[in-house]
């Protein structure tokens, strides 16, 4: 009757990954068209542009896609 139930495993809890925010989403500021990561903007104390302005739109991630020309 003293049927010690076993530890249950703690599901992967020693696996420790950084907090992951948007990489991919990019920001372009309107003023001077600085671009920016999500990432870059989240360790800033506000969001800001180098500039000083704080007006950014989405910008898409530099992927070039490639078109067959034929
Ligand atoms: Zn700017």
């Amino acid at each position: 009757m003293s049927e010690a139930a076993p530890a249950a495993a703690p599901e992967t809890t020693a696996k420790e990954q950084p907090a992951k925010v948007f990489a991919g989403a990019v920001y372009e500021c309107v003023r001077c068209g600085t671009k920016t990561t999500q990432e870059e903007l989240s360790r800033l104390p506000e969001v800001k542009c180098i500039c000083g302005y704080r007006v950014f739109r989405k910008a898409r991630p530099s992927v070039v896609k490639q078109i067959k020309a034929i």
